[in-house]
């Protein structure tokens, strides 16, 4: 072999090994972006989940933020409701004190819970009489007691000399008292659970919520027919009904519940008495039975001077019935009436801003005596509190009782104001244009810009009784 050749398998040996390497280095480049194409796989994958992982972290952030504030919302609204409740349940329980009704006055409120506005009230009473404005000689206020045999309840609609064929119930004569066309979605408030007669009317007129208390009586009214029957009713109507829990020991609540028990305890009394003549009489009955008449005795007159006895006590007991059965006498007047309704509505929610002593409340009565409408000083009752708290002087977002009233309800022409303070300058004006003839008032705060404009009103003011004042003042 000379130099040439080995020069050339040198060479040839060179190329296979260079070759050898070079596809070494083809496989590890194919290998390099194989792994560089996963790792860009990887990486975008990271991304995706990096992403995911943040979006589900501000969902869950926004998430508790919601449902913390829907809670509180929650919360808020409860308690508000609670204070709406409790007072629109008073107003029910004065109208109920106007009742003639000597053993069961009941009251009624029906309320447009959007606007917060009082669209109708009204008590048990008899049908109005034309032209006469005492109904209550025409028909009678007889009641059956509570112990009453379940015979006489059965035929009690049918017996006209009881009240029951006679009297409108307190629910039905808020609905007629209403001061809007539909009552579409409004709650009634009453002071006892509506029976099947009430239940219709409350469906026909498009009242959606039965809110009642048992002031008026107790429990076991709930087990009797005319109740179930009303339940089912508004059961298949899908009228929500519930039970308030207010206290009976203060206030109108109180005043209700003392003339019931008062009647109660007469009605007791009265049957006990009832029951003694009848038993006598049973007994001497039995007596003259038992012995056998005989001749030449002066018997019978000795027995008529008994049975004389027993008529007297019988006519006593008859007349001791009649005389519970009379329309009630200390059933509050028309005027203390209106103006309870103002002094309490001063107290409705969302005065919590406000000394109690400076709070005023109104009603507008038209001239057949119907309640137009109601108002009471504060802010709107949806607006945000939370921005103007921060001021030092909020009264600029505050409207007054009257305006609240003559702004916020019916046309009110020809309509007396009750307000529990002299009007201000502002309401004056007001009130002046809606046409008011007359203003009622009960504390004198007057300016003499208001005395002028309101000269053209009559004004005078109110007389309710001391004690009864009191506790619509409390
Ligand atoms: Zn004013």
């Amino acid at each position: 072999m000379n130099k040439t050749e080995e020069e050339i398998i040198q060479n040839e040996e060179r190329l296979k090994r260079l070759c050898d390497k070079a596809k070494e280095l083809n496989e590890e480049i194919d290998e390099a972006k194989k792994l560089k194409a996963e790792a860009h796989d990887v990486k975008e994958t990271l991304k995706l989940r990096t992403e995911n992982v943040k979006r589900i972290l501000k969902e869950a952030t926004e998430k508790d933020t919601i449902e913390r504030i829907q809670a509180e919302v929650r919360e808020f609204k409860i308690k508000r409701s609670k204070q709406w409740d409790e007072y629109y349940m008073k107003i029910a329980c004065l109208a109920a004190l106007r009742s003639k009704d000597p053993s069961t006055p009941v009251g009624a409120c029906i309320v447009d819970t959007k606007s917060y506005q009082i669209v109708g009230i009204g008590y048990n009473s008899m049908p109005s009489v034309k032209g006469r404005s005492n109904n209550d000689k025409i028909f009678s206020w007889k009641g059956l007691s509570e112990n009453a045999s379940q015979k006489l309840k059965e035929k009690k609609d049918k017996d006209s000399k009881l009240k029951y064929p006679f009297v409108v119930h307190a629910a039905v004569n808020a609905i007629t008292n209403r001061t809007k066309d539909k009552l579409d979605g409004c709650t009634i408030y009453v002071t006892l659970k509506p029976d099947e007669d009430c239940a219709r009317a409350i469906q026909l007129a498009g009242i959606k919520e039965v809110v009642y208390c048992m002031v008026t009586r107790k429990e076991e009214r709930e087990k009797e027919s005319d109740i179930k029957t009303a339940e089912t009713f508004f059961g298949a109507n899908t009228i929500e009904t519930r039970k308030l829990p207010i206290s009976n020991k203060d206030g109108v609540a109180k005043k209700l519940n003392d003339r019931i028990e008062e009647a109660k305890e007469l009605h007791r009394k009265q049957h006990l008495k009832q029951q003694g003549v009848e038993q006598e009489r049973e007994t001497k009955q039995g007596e003259s039975e038992g012995e056998p008449k005989q001749e030449g005795e002066p018997e019978e007159s000795e027995q008529e001077g008994e049975t004389e006895q027993q008529k007297t006590k019988q006519k006593e007991a008859e007349k001791e019935f009649d005389d519970i059965n009379m329309p009630y006498k200390n059933a509050i007047t028309w005027e203390e009436f209106f103006m309870g309704i103002a002094i309490l509505s001063r107290k409705k929610p969302r005065q919590y801003d406000r000394k109690p002593e400076d709070a005023v409340g109104a009603c507008i009565v038209s001239p057949s005596n119907q309640v137009m409408a109601v108002g009471y000083s504060g802010y709107p009752e949806d607006m945000k509190l939370q921005d103007i708290l921060q001021e030092e002087d909020q009264r600029g977002y505050i409207a007054h009782a009257e305006y609240k009233a003559i702004i916020g309800g019916p046309i009110v022409r020809g309509c007396t104001l009750y307000v529990t303070s002299y009007p201000c300058n502002v309401c004056a004006k007001l009130i002046v244009q809606s046409g008011i003839s007359e203003i009622v008032y009960d504390k004198d705060a007057g300016d003499i810009n208001a005395r002028k404009i309101l000269r053209c009103c009559l004004t005078r003011e109110c007389e309710v009784r001391k004690e009864f004042k009191e506790i619509l003042y409390k």
